[in-house]
């Protein structure tokens, strides 16, 4: 990747910077606020508003995890999976994870068997911790990779009700026998962090993704990773508690009271840094939501008077078709963020009209799992293009790489929703600053094809392409690497493509994000195997509906062809890849 020429690449700094204290991420959730307000209800469950915590109540349970993990055996950087949709104590397992000097890496609650093992062998996972619901999957993939159930806890609450749950399920030990005596947590701590060496060695986070190419790689996100994207967050929304006016305004928020509701999932980068981190310091009340569903996502914005949304385009879409958006009243909503994908201007005004009060703006932010969370983003009282993604986070550079020649004439305006075309800067998005991870786990060579040290500066290569205007504001016209968003979330074509090619009727496979409906989709094209002609496009459907997550299905259709188009070095030439632009016809 050093063969790259960038020297005629611009390189622009983010206008703001900040200091930002080394410290362990437990320690920077437990510092916020006041005594007093550490001890008000923080996380409430939806469902079940009386079921709440505040955080001085956490920083007990967090005690009682962090020594009892320690009491089991774990080691500092072993890594502990939790499977598990969002619940109530979500970020109380985070912490607890982290509290005892262990990595906490978590997977999707829809996973498969097989890509729960996958991720389980790959984070090299001391201990799974599974939601009761979860726990069928959770027990197949251990059992496959013969992790003992000595290592398997219930991630239930005390009171829950598993009378429904299979015999195997219900043998398995709620992790609260783990938890250490109450009584006995005054006199523990937590190992502190303190010094910046200390802060960007440790891992904190092993997040999941597929990058810019291949199969989904653990992201090690350190502690100072987490905390400098934190700050940078808070930062930009003026809440910095280190400021005079940062002061006033958490001050004036916690009187007003924000109140965010949590409908994203939290073992993605985007929920677990809003949620688990930033609400923590600056003590908003979060409402944690376990899965989604759109009409009472609506109702819980409503009687809860959620201030500050935390959105996805999908999200948005399902909101605009709403049939009768007049019987919610969402005008508590001062703020609305939108990111994981791009968001067309259109739906963002059509969604403020229907619901937001007038001059509330839906304003976008862009980010990766590789870079923590958040990349750039905007400040509530900044205006929003509706096309730009914002400024760089404070502490941050970007610079724009020319894109290789075949990528360098082509018309972006099909490729992204908000109609931007190229600008003669246009290319590759590099970004460099203290959030950036610290590397693929394990996989050396991996994490130097996205990460290039020139002169010092430490660069990560985001596949996305783009370009600065003269204001310093960012744009997305397009994706150069392979990877597909589905509502939000991560597909990886790698893996679906070894399913494929699994099928003995099949010689190769490429699978591509189709546009339908402003959203994208994975869609497969096939090359059937020389002499056979009866697989078919429903049973490839049924193939991936078996081994993967609702999202990674092939909602895009299956294409069959004769050839893969490729470049001279055997890259699959995906932009080449379109239904009835030479690419071939559609089977059945
Ligand atoms: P993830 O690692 O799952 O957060 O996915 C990161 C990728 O999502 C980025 O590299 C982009 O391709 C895409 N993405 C995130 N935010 C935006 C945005 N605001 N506009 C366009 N693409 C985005």
């Amino acid at each position: 990747s050093t063969s790259i020429d960038t020297t005629n690449s611009t390189v622009v700094e983010s206008p703001y910077s900040l200091d930002i204290e080394p410290t362990d991420v437990v320690s920077f959730v437990f510092s916020s606020g006041t005594a007093s307000s550490r001890q008000k209800p923080q996380y409430f469950d939806t469902g079940r508003p009386s079921e709440c915590f505040s955080l001085g109540q956490a920083e007990t349970y967090v005690k009682q995890i962090g020594q009892g993990l320690q009491s089991l055996g774990l080691q500092p950087d072993d890594k502990v999976l939790v499977f598990s949709r969002n619940r109530l104590f979500f970020p109380v397992v985070l912490w607890g994870i982290l509290a005892a000097g262990c990595v906490f890496t978590a997977a999707s609650p829809s996973a498969s068997v097989s890509e729960l093992e996958y991720q389980l062998r790959d984070s090299q996972a001391k201990m799974l911790l599974t939601s009761p619901d979860s726990a069928s999957v959770a027990l197949d993939a251990a059992a496959r990779l013969g992790l003992s159930r000595d290592k398997i806890y219930l991630f239930c609450d005390v009171d829950e009700d598993l009378s429904k749950y299979p015999p195997a399920v219900l043998q398995l030990r709620p992790w609260t026998d783990f938890w250490h005596r109450k009584e006995e947590t005054s006199s523990w701590s937590w190992k502190r962090i303190t010094t910046l060496e200390e802060a960007t060695s440790t891992t904190a986070i092993l997040n999941y993704s597929s990058g810019t190419t291949g199969f989904p790689k653990g992201v090690e996100i350190s502690h100072y990773n987490v905390i400098s994207n934190s700050a940078q967050l808070l930062h930009k929304r003026n809440l910095d508690p280190t400021t005079t006016q940062g002061r006033a305004r958490v001050a004036r928020l916690q009187t007003s009271g924000e109140r965010w509701l949590a409908p994203l999932p939290m073992y993605h980068a985007f929920g677990q840094m809003y949620y688990c981190i930033n609400a923590a310091r600056q003590q908003a009340k979060v409402f944690i939501m376990a899965r989604f569903d759109l009409s009472q996502y609506l109702l819980y914005l409503d009687i809860y008077r959620i201030t500050f949304m935390t959105s996805v385009p999908t999200i948005m879409t399902m909101l605009t078709k709403h049939a009768r958006p007049d019987t919610y009243n969402l005008h508590a909503v001062e703020m609305v963020t939108s990111g994981s994908a791009p968001l067309s201007p259109e739906l963002a005004r059509k969604f403020e009209q229907m619901y937001l009060r007038r001059g509330v703006q839906v304003k976008q932010g862009w980010g990766l799992t590789e870079t923590t969370c958040s990349i750039t983003g905007f400040a509530p009282d900044d205006v929003d293009d509706g096309r730009s993604i914002g400024w760089l986070n404070p502490n941050c550079r970007a610079k724009i790489v020319p894109l290789p020649d075949q990528d360098r004439d082509r018309d972006f305006a099909a490729s992204t929703p908000s109609g931007l075309t190229a600008t003669p800067n246009t290319g590759e998005i590099w970004v460099s600053g203290p959030n950036v991870m610290k590397g693929y786990y394990r996989k050396p060579r991996e994490t130097a094809e996205v990460i290039v040290v020139e002169d010092g500066i430490r660069w990560l290569r985001t596949g996305d392409v783009g370009y600065i205007d003269k204001r310093g504001c960012l744009y997305i016209v397009d994706r150069l690497k392979e990877l597909i968003k589905v509502k939000g979330l991560q597909v990886a074509p790698a893996e679906l493509e070894l399913a494929l090619v699994s099928h003995p009727d099949v010689a190769e496979a490429a699978v591509v994000g189709a546009k339908i409906n402003g959203a994208e989709y994975p869609r497969a094209f096939v090359v059937r195997r020389a002499g056979s002609v009866t697989v078919t496009e429903q049973e490839l459907i049924d193939l991936i509906k078996q081994r993967f997550a609702p999202h990674k299905w092939l909602t895009g259709g299956v294409f069959f062809i004769d050839a893969i188009p490729r470049t001279g070095s055997g890259k699959v030439m995906r932009r080449h890849l379109q239904p009835g632009t030479g690419a071939g016809s559609q089977a059945s």
